[in-house]
């Protein structure tokens, strides 16, 4: 049986490369096995599928099932609340690019993207870039993102295209993986992609449909082969994420060092807030986890209750 990585999905039609073959048009027929029956969409960018050729074509094919993934990357879909659209899918990793101004990094945004990584254990890397443009408070408050990221597990450094700061670092960190990228418009996703592959051009997030008027940008996720192997899939998509998929206690979960201290509290079903004998409350007092994630878990949450309370109500 003959199988392919699947380089980008238009929802009806997918792009799909076996080895280094020709790229292949590919459609899906009938009804294909979902492996996850939550997902809105049933192939994404990265799985690997099993396909025919279509009869007296060279470049058409049939995808006829979907091989298990060792990962995959989800958000919420926005049409169906309940339903999750899938991004894509066997990732080694993923590279979130922020910056600290132009445009400023908002607060608790590293930590909303690490909530669709966390659950499946995908290595992040976190570039803080335009570091050329920082003002010496600027540089303080990077360099203490990537001392907390850093102590937790996460890569974390500054980087520039006009310095060349941490592009060396980034090109290592690539080569040879499949990177999900992400990160606010304007960050210098492009920039940075280009800066280490010249050959590589993203569809930014600004670019329009057929009609030119800019109004529907593409939200299709797409994998660029890098040079020296590996890809990097460019998911133009996600700008604001929303999560009421979550429940509070996934929250505990995605956020490493509060899960760690939480068995330690006095309630197992303790949310770190204001109950007595807070193991979490105290670490951070302490000292052992940091004021900055701490806020941000506690936004995090009371977002997310916020949400499911207005979702039950209109559910009912
Ligand atoms: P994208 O929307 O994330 O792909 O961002 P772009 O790559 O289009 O960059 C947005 C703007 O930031 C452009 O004007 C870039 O020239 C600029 N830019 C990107 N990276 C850097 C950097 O490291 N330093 C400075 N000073 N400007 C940068
Ligand atoms: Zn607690």
């Amino acid at each position: 049986m003959k199988e392919a990585v699947v380089l980008k999905s238009t929802g009806s039609y997918y792009q799909i490369q076996d080895s280094s073959g020709p790229v292949l048009l590919a459609r899906t027929v009938g009804k294909l096995r979902l492996l996850d029956k939550k997902l809105t969409n049933p192939i994404g960018v990265g799985d690997h599928v099993q396909y025919e050729m279509e009869a007296g074509e060279e470049t058409n094919a049939i995808i006829t099932g979907i091989s298990p993934r060792k990962n995959y990357i989800v958000r919420q879909s926005p049409h169906n609340k309940h339903l999750l659209h899938l991004i894509a899918a066997n990732i080694d990793q993923a590279l979130l690019i922020v910056t600290v101004r132009d445009p400023m990094l908002k607060p608790g945004f590293i930590d909303r993207f690490l909530m669709m990584t966390e659950p499946q254990d995908i290595p992040v890397i976190i570039a803080l870039n335009k570091s050329d443009l920082y003002e010496p408070d600027e540089i303080d408050l990077a360099n203490t993102l990537c001392t907390v990221y850093k102590s937790l597990g996460y890569q974390a450094f500054l980087t520039s295209v006009i310095s060349g700061e941490g592009l060396l670092e980034l090109k290592e960190a690539l080569q040879g993986s499949i990177t999900l990228l992400s990160g606010q418009s304007g960050v210098g996703k492009s920039s940075l992609v280009n800066a280490l592959e010249p050959n590589l051009t993203l569809r930014t997030g600004e670019l329009s449909d057929h009609s030119g008027k800019g109004q529907h940008t593409t939200t299709f996720a797409e994998m660029l082969p890098l040079d020296g192997g590996g890809a990097i899939i460019d998911t133009p998509g996600i700008k604001s994420l929303s999560f009421n998929n979550l429940e509070i206690l996934d929250v505990v979960h995605n956020f490493r060092e509060i899960f760690k201290w939480s068995s330690q509290c006095k309630y197992n079903n303790c949310t770190h807030r204001n109950e007595p004998h807070c193991a979490v409350k105290k670490a951070c007092v302490d000292g052992y986890i940091s004021e900055i994630r701490y806020d941000h878990y506690i936004q995090i949450l009371s977002e997310i209750e916020e949400q499911n309370h207005w979702q039950r109500k209109k559910d009912v």
